[in-house]
């Protein structure tokens, strides 16, 4: 008999509810209820149908134990070697007590050996938050290292460390449904209809109000149905933005009495802004091709200063050299106009993975604890410790579902670092291009197999329910049986053991939380700070920081990339060389497509990553080519042209690790989180017909 359990999507981080239609232990079916508060009812196409996944012969149903590290590790292949079985060229199968028993032992000779410093943890944010606890408690207080990171330092670490520092407070400020009370809203960075559909269909319900400027490089399937669209040259974000602030103090539409009641640090700020010789709109009449951006940017400010407005953002603010101070520049423009704190007024950084904001809140970053409360000791960001595996100091890693040699930059050199750990411990769903590299694998449960708490964009807890039975661990389960392989006493007996004791780590946000509560209010949902009641809205009358005042810290724009070239004549305009590269999602997969690309629907509709070059080269690019920068080259990639990428600039998906696409992007990252700058690299284009004529 068929039943019917409602659960959380496993992909976006907008968190959709679903619904699962499951007989014998197989989901049949995945929709929306139509009261779904998140999905009002309607799913984008991962959430209907990926599912396939859980049934894949990808699926990573034993643990497995590398024969090269066997190879270099006699000991225990002497000690363990009747516990093993072929798997593969690669790999042996072993039982789950012995693979736990493995990890233990060679974690501890390490960590010994080393110190305990000499180990790390880069975790995803697609499993639970309970698990995100239990990684970082065993890094920090198990080991005893800092050195724990998180999905955010590839996406949206930068909306954190823009948003706490000025409000106290890295999270979005309103619910979606917010967007239906806002009189205008802005869009910059994110190619919402892909990226955050559901969230998109909000956007597409009020289109007949005319009430939206989409600020991008390229033209987006959401700028097609904006009031403004905004096309501007790549690493220009801070630069409008503080363009935008510049009119509001000019001609003075900035809200006084917010300014003067709840912030402090204007007057500098505005001395700032006024005598920063790139922050007035007119700057673009001198940059060829986007001369109209002059008006545009002052006509989109003067809309939001005098109007109830939102702002949204995504990764084409956060992935660049100053991503942080765009996000500071974001949240400049709701302190002066007072557009936070209300209805309909407010900041929604669209998180990635379905539980980023959950890993986050949880502390798997290296400079907070749970509850951004401070760390004992400040841990390495991500691409330090890759620096520091190449240089001998980490020498063992425990990955958390985080594809960081197909989904992070520089994968020639995460691939170097990766070679040089003397141990690396994978806990994955499915076998990734990580798990092929790993030394130990540990298969676990997929979000759609087990309980547990996710937080999406807005705040909002979500307690999935198991939809299908699976006999693999949790992933706690598994650090849990390391840990005390390693002489530790974890005791835990289930997620929710956990989740209470996170309640009471993590009380500022989640005290009033328990699995109770939030089974009872599964449908409408709770959106933390929860103690007694929720909190869809923050800072409503202070701002979380220490004395409840919002702070303006100005950063110029400085003058550098696109708009650089194009005040002195160097751009390119039809060579092949030199060519502005910028990458994103597409609706059909998510990230590494680890999941996604095992429903062949979802696989047929795009089996590779496209590159999409603008009309006006066709001629000059072929219809097959490679992508060449300093640090490394793409596979062939197949172009087409369209007429919504600007000269001298390319758009691809990074979805399918055998493009190579992260090979062409560097260490540069931002200045302040070092998140990478996926939004711009500089390509040459290699056309293949001239490979083939040249060998
Ligand atoms: S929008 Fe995101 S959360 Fe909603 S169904 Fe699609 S992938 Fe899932």
């Amino acid at each position: 008999m068929s039943k019917e359990i409602e659960s959380v999507c496993t992909y976006c981080g907008v968190g959709c509810d679903i619904t699962a239609v499951v007989e014998d232990n197989k989901i049949n079916k995945i929709y929306a209820q139509k009261d779904g508060v998140v999905s009002q009812g309607k799913l984008c196409i991962k959430g209907r149908f990926g599912y396939d996944f859980l049934d894949s012969k990808e699926r990573i149903t034993t643990p497995l134990i590398a024969k090269r590290f066997l190879e270099k590790n006699p000991d225990i292949y002497e000690e363990f070697k009747h516990e093993l079985s072929e798997y593969n060229d690669k790999f042996f199968a072993t039982n789950f007590d012995v693979a736990a028993t493995i990890a233990g032992k060679k974690l501890k000779e390490i960590t010994n050996k080393y110190g305990s410093h000499s180990f790390c943890a880069i975790g995803g944010a697609r499993t639970s938050c309970e698990n995100a606890y239990i990684f970082q408690k065993f890094t920090r207080e198990a080991i005893g290292s800092p050195h724990v990171d998180c999905c955010a330092r590839v996406c949206h670490a930068p909306s954190l460390g823009g948003m706490k520092p000025t409000i106290g407070e890295g999270a979005a400020t309103n619910p979606y449904d917010d967007i239906y009370e806002a009189e205008f809203i802005i869009v910059i960075g994110s190619n919402t209809i892909e990226a955050h559909p559901i969230v998109a269909n909000r956007f597409i319900d009020i289109e007949q109000k005319n009430n939206i400027a989409v600020i991008d490089v390229r033209e987006t399937k959401l700028a097609k149905r904006a009031k403004y669209n905004c096309i501007i040259p790549f690493e220009a974000n801070l630069l409008i933005l503080n363009m935008m602030a510049y009119v509001i103090i000019k001609e003075e539409l900035y809200d006084k009495e917010f300014v003067s009641k709840r912030t402090k640090g204007f007057e500098a700020f505005k001395e700032s802004i006024l005598n920063d010789p790139y922050a007035n709109p007119e700057f673009f009449k001198q940059v060829k091709g986007y001369e109209h951006l002059s008006v545009q940017i002052a006509n989109i400010a003067r809309e939001y200063a005098l109007k109830k407005s939102m702002i949204f953002w995504g990764l084409g603010v956060t992935e660049h050299i100053d991503g942080t101070k765009a996000v500071m520049a974001i949240v400049h423009l709701a302190l002066l106009t007072g557009n936070i704190g209300k209805i309909g007024a407010g900041l929604m950084p669209l998180r990635g993975q379905n539980n980023v904001q959950g890993a986050c809140d949880m502390g798997c970053l290296p400079y907070y604890a749970p509850d951004y409360q401070e760390p004992k000791e400040v841990g390495l960001m991500t691409p330090d410790l890759i620096d520091g595996m190449l240089n001998g100091e980490i020498k063992a890693l425990l990955n958390m579902g985080e594809d960081i040699t197909h989904i992070h930059p520089n994968v020639n050199k995460s691939v170097k670092a990766i070679e040089n750990l003397e141990l690396l411990i994978v806990q994955e769903v499915i076998f990734n291009d990580i798990a092929s590299r790993a030394d130990i694998i540990f298969g676990v449960k997929s979000a759609y197999e087990k309980e547990g708490v996710y937080v999406n964009a807005m705040r909002r807890l979500h307690l999935s329910e198991p939809l299908v039975e699976s006999n693999l661990p949790d992933d706690w389960e598994v650090i849990q049986a390391i840990n005390n392989k390693m002489g530790g006493d974890f005791s835990y007996g289930s997620s929710e053991d956990i989740w209470n004791e996170v309640r009471e780590v993590a009380h500022r946000r989640f005290s009033g939380a328990a699995y109770y509560r939030l089974k009872r209010h599964k449908k409408r949902g709770m959106q933390w700070p929860i103690y007694h009641e929720d909190t869809p809205r923050l800072h409503l009358l202070d701002f979380r920081t220490d004395d409840g005042l919002g702070r303006f810290i100005y950063n110029q724009w400085e003058k550098r990339g696109m708009v650089k070239e194009i005040l002195e004549d160097s751009f390119n305009k039809n060579g092949l060389k030199g060519w502005y590269l910028t990458t994103g999602r597409i609706l059909t997969h998510y990230n590494n497509a680890a999941q996604t690309k095992q429903t062949p629907r979802l696989y047929k509709k795009h089996s590779k990553d496209i590159l999409l070059a603008p009309k006006s080269a066709k001629g000059i690019i072929s219809d097959r080519v490679i992508l060449k920068s300093p640090y490394g080259e793409s596979e062939v990639l197949e172009v087409e042209f369209v007429d919504t990428i600007k000269d001298g600039t390319l758009f691809t998906t990074f979805h399918h690790a055998k493009s190579k696409i992260n090979a062409l992007f560097g260490d540069e990252s931002d200045s302040k989180v070092k998140t990478a700058r996926f939004k711009s690299v500089k390509v040459d284009i290699i056309n293949v017909e001239d490979v083939v004529a040249i060998s």
